[in-house]
């Protein structure tokens, strides 16, 4: 009776975003989908197995080419044709997979190869699966996302569904450090793209992320004049004395209503107490959803630093921007009321997220194509040893991804 009611407001809600492009969702699965989802699940999670049991740490190039031969031979099987980027920062290759249809939609999946766990976790705390949590190092972050990938796309070939133009699966090597080449890559293939799905790990409360904050790192720099500390102070210009000034009245820079933080966490200034320190520098990590903040940000740096506490030092801000925010938009709204109309065929919720942490959705989503996030497997604790996967996600997720791509490619 609870669900009825669910979905009737569901109904209602899809038709007022979607008009007339109100998409087939009904109250019941979609039967060979569900199946197919459902006959999976064991092989799913023995490649899920397979993977988590090769060490493949950010420019660990031996396990990271067994991952990749892995995935590479699975889209193969599916028909997908295979391009390797090669990338030296990530010390292996990207893999760019694309397969044809006969649609006229092109949607682009991502998911990344590498973990951050160093070489041996894999043999210290190799795949179990306990209490209905599976374990092993990168076994939500992200190999739960290839395999969730790998999977949905064989339920589609299952059902010889082809009504995609195209169909693109970018798996990175390099996500957890971030290179230059990837970034390039990812916002290149996106700009082809209608839309983007991103498969980093679903959220503990199985949810799918449709915010994410950009990154920067604002730094302050003060020139004083050095002396001696104990003889003649007065001549010092003390650079340190300046610097802690300006974090106080810069760390307040932040809008709690916008979501954007600026949080000091790198201070540097003299090295003997004798000395009047001459230099000091002080790093802030900055985070924000709304692009603009940037700029506001690096304009209220240097207008809020005029204002000095020790005279005659000279103070300099600047703003390195790193990934762009991932916003929500109208775009990405629709995105989310698709993907919930599709799960609640299941009868399931899916929560709606935001992440402080910019992931490779934020590249995709900065050259302007929609994207969502968190279609991998559901689990948490991610980047640590605890980091797990729900096994009784795998069927929802991979009916959901499948169905997702379905509905996409009518658009
Ligand atoms: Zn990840």
């Amino acid at each position: 009776m609870i669900f009825n009611v669910q979905r009737t407001l569901l109904s209602a809600a899809l038709a007022l975003s979607l008009g007339s492009a109100m998409p087939a969702f009904s109250a019941e699965p979609h039967p060979q989908i569900l199946a197919d989802a459902e006959q999976y699940k064991a092989p799913a999670l023995k490649l899920l197995e397979r993977l988590v049991n090769i060490d493949s740490g950010s420019g660990y190039e031996p396990g990271l080419t067994q991952v990749r031969d892995i995935a590479v031979a699975e889209l193969k099987q599916l028909g997908f044709s295979i391009e390797l980027v090669p990338d030296a920062a990530a010390n292996n290759s990207h893999v760019i997979a694309t397969l044809k249809g006969k649609g006229k939609a092109k949607i682009l999946l991502m998911a990344h190869m590498d973990t951050v766990f160093k070489e041996g976790s894999a043999a210290e705390r190799p795949f179990h699966i306990k209490d209905g949590r599976a374990y092993g190092p990168g076994v939500m972050d992200d190999k739960g996302g290839i395999v969730a990938g790998i999977y949905a796309l064989k339920v589609l070939k299952n059902q010889n569904f082809t009504d995609y133009a195209q169909i693109t699966f970018l798996l990175d090597a390099s996500e957890e450090v971030g290179s230059e080449a990837a970034a390039e890559l990812i916002r290149n293939t996106a700009r082809a793209h209608d839309v983007t799905l991103n498969l980093e790990p679903g959220r503990p409360a199985d949810g799918l992320v449709v915010w994410r904050k950009g990154s920067a790192t604002a730094v302050v720099e003060v020139k004083g004049k050095a002396a001696h500390a104990g003889v003649a102070p007065e001549l010092g210009r003390n650079a340190a004395m300046e610097v802690a000034h300006q974090i106080l009245q810069l760390g307040k820079l932040g809008d709690a209503e916008k979501k954007t933080t600026i949080n000091f966490t790198v201070l540097k200034a003299g090295d003997r107490t004798n000395v009047i320190p001459d230099q000091a520098t002080a790093k802030a990590d900055v985070r924000a959803a709304l692009p603009e903040e940037f700029d506001r940000i690096e304009r209220d740096l240097a207008r809020v630093s005029a204002n000095q506490l020790i005279p005659e030092t000279q103070v300099t801000t600047s703003l390195k921007r790193g990934l762009p925010p991932m916003p929500q938009t109208p775009e990405s709204d629709k995105l989310v009321v698709i993907a919930q109309g599709i799960y609640a065929e299941l009868g399931r919720q899916l929560t709606i997220e935001g992440s402080g942490g910019a992931a490779d959705a934020s590249l995709s989503a900065g050259v302007g194509t929609p994207t969502l996030d968190g279609f991998g497997i559901v689990g948490g604790n991610i980047h640590t040893p605890q980091e797990y996967a729900e096994v009784e996600s795998v069927v929802p997720r991979v009916y959901l991804l499948s169905r997702m791509i379905m509905e996409l490619a009518k658009r």
